[in-house]
């Protein structure tokens, strides 16, 4: 009998999918010699543009807002996608944990992009990158070995990239002072990131019971581009201590706050939806961005009919006082300025959190407050050790407790870069945790950007756990108050259907509308 010839089901590889690139060079001609910038000259500053991204839109714009007050041009690159992570993992090193391979990758395909448009001097002379960076223990202290590797690999070995230090708050200067990480420049950044963290949580409070399908959206966006033009116009407000004196005690910024809970007003919300609420916690930048680097979790999780409690920026710079005050602790007695640095810290955690707390009041107190950090490293104490640096530390152990115990979330959403080593002794430490607290739901999700159906079917998993969590808790409120989803919804005020409408949150229940119909049980007081 005659052999049929093999068929081929295989369809050939797309032609974007190919290798575009030489893969990088194996051996070394040199030894090795750690990334060095060329100087950016004040001169330059005028006509050169900064680069600069990773984290989500809101507090991008504001902070380019804020940057472009002081003189600096910038551009924003765009979210990290499949293509950016395809790039990054095929320039830089193949074990590197997911988001150094989305943000080199993006990097890159942006610079190869200009490079085509206007050539490799060019770019290098009008183009730099800023971003910060740390000597962690994780790979957050390699990134720009990362960048350079790759930039060398497509031909931009020039390009430069500064490096804002966040444990020493930039006190390196960069080479020829054309950046300055001085008081305006800090301050300008902690309060736009304070700002839109604001925006961001009060908009994910709103979205799942809008009446108007995208209203929410709209009027954030709006928002967003009134409070960058708010930042881009701030007044001259001096150096240093000046610039802080002003940053404190001015209205500036609640009186623009003001002014987006007055666009918000207008945003008609029904509360009386049932929905679980997700916490979000995890590795800084998966948990930040919204996107493909997280399968744009934040979203997905909407659609599913979850409210979204996103993670707050400003409650990473809290932890990051919190940990520099822990140095502080330790050195007591071995360093006599121990207890005033520890002070110095103290005090800088309290201005971050009476500013935020005075925007959220601008808001009318809607979007959360921020949780306490020795209260977190209270509750993780027994799990993780506070003193071990990298990812989220015990502030990972310590919010899924905080979030679970105080009623905040139904269920927590663990994001977890593939390949991260901090993360996985974190979801180490969730397993005794999730021992002593079996009623905690609990979702890690391993996110290595094309591994989508598994990382969402996992959560979908517990999602439907929360969902039925949700409902028997709404239900019990119903059954304590005597009163059915009727008789609640004909109580509902006109004031009440305002997205503005603050709706208080004793701790009894985690879900919106159960916390709505306790509420309203009392005559709405
Ligand atoms: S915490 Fe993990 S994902 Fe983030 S930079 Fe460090 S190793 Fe990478």
């Amino acid at each position: 009998m005659k052999t049929l010839p093999m068929i081929d089901t295989v369809p050939p590889p797309p032609a974007q999918a190919r290798r575009v690139v030489d893969p990088p060079a194996r051996t070394a001609a040199g030894p090795y010699r750690a990334y060095k910038a060329a100087p950016f000259l004040r001169e330059e500053r005028e006509h050169t543009t900064l680069l600069c991204g990773g984290l989500h839109w809101r507090a991008e714009r504001l902070a380019q807002g804020a940057l472009e007050n002081l003189g600096y041009q910038v551009q924003i690159l765009p979210t990290a996608t499949r293509e950016d992570l395809l790039t990054g993992r095929e320039l830089a090193d193949i074990g590197q944990c997911s988001p150094t391979s989305f943000t080199t990758g993006n990097l890159v395909n942006v610079l190869r992009e200009k490079t085509h448009e206007l050539g490799a001097e060019a770019v290098s002379k009008r183009f730099i990158y800023f971003t910060f960076g740390s000597c962690g223990a994780c790979r957050f202290g390699q990134y720009h070995q990362s960048y350079e590797l790759a930039l060398r690999s497509v031909g931009l070995e020039s390009f430069r990239m500064f490096l804002c230090g966040q444990g020493d708050g930039g006190k390196e200067p960069v080479p020829g002072g054309g950046l300055e990480f001085d008081g305006p420049f800090s301050l300008g950044l902690v309060w736009a990131i304070v700002l839109s963290d604001v925006v961001q949580d009060f908009e994910y409070q709103t979205r799942p019971f809008e009446v108007k399908a995208g209203e929410t959206a709209r009027v954030a966006k709006e928002a967003v581009e009134y409070l960058y033009e708010v930042f881009r116009r701030m007044p001259d407000r001096g150096k240093t201590v000046g610039a802080l004196a002003w940053h404190l005690s001015t209205r500036y910024f609640t009186t623009a706050m003001r002014e987006v809970r007055r666009r918000f007003d207008a945003v008609e919300v029904d509360r009386l939806r049932v929905k679980p609420v997700v916490k979000l916690t995890g590795e800084f930048y998966v948990q930040t961005v919204e996107g493909a680097p997280n399968y744009n979790i934040h979203r997905w999780l909407e659609a599913e009919g979850a409210e979204v409690y996103p993670a707050a920026i400003s409650i990473w710079i809290d932890y990051l006082l919190r940990f520099a005050g822990q140095d502080a602790e330790d050195h007591i007695g071995i360093d006599r300025y121990a207890r005033l640095k520890l002070a110095g810290i103290h005090v800088g955690q309290g201005l971050l959190r009476w500013t935020y707390g005075r925007m959220r009041r601008a808001m009318g107190g809607v979007p959360h407050a921020l949780p306490d950090q020795y209260e977190l490293r209270r509750l993780a104490a027994p799990y993780f050790n506070s003193r071990l640096s990298g990812g989220e530390g015990d502030m990972l152990v310590g919010k899924a407790l905080w979030a679970h115990q105080q009623k905040k979330a139904h269920m927590i959403c663990e994001l977890s870069p593939y390949a991260c080593m901090p993360n996985t002794m974190s979801i180490g430490a969730m397993a005794a945790v999730t021992g002593k607290y079996p009623d905690l739901l609990y979702a890690p999700l391993e996110l290595k950007g094309d591994s989508e159906v598994h990382a969402l079917s996992r959560c979908q998993m517990i999602l439907t756990e929360a969902k039925k969590r949700a409902q028997r808790e709404y239900e019990a409120v119903l059954d304590l108050v005597g009163l059915t989803p009727e008789q609640l919804a004909s109580r509902v005020t006109p004031a009440m259907r305002r997205s503005t409408y603050k709706v208080p949150r004793p701790g009894a229940a985690a879900g919106t509308a159960a916390n709505f119909a306790l509420h309203l049980a009392v005559g709405g007081r």
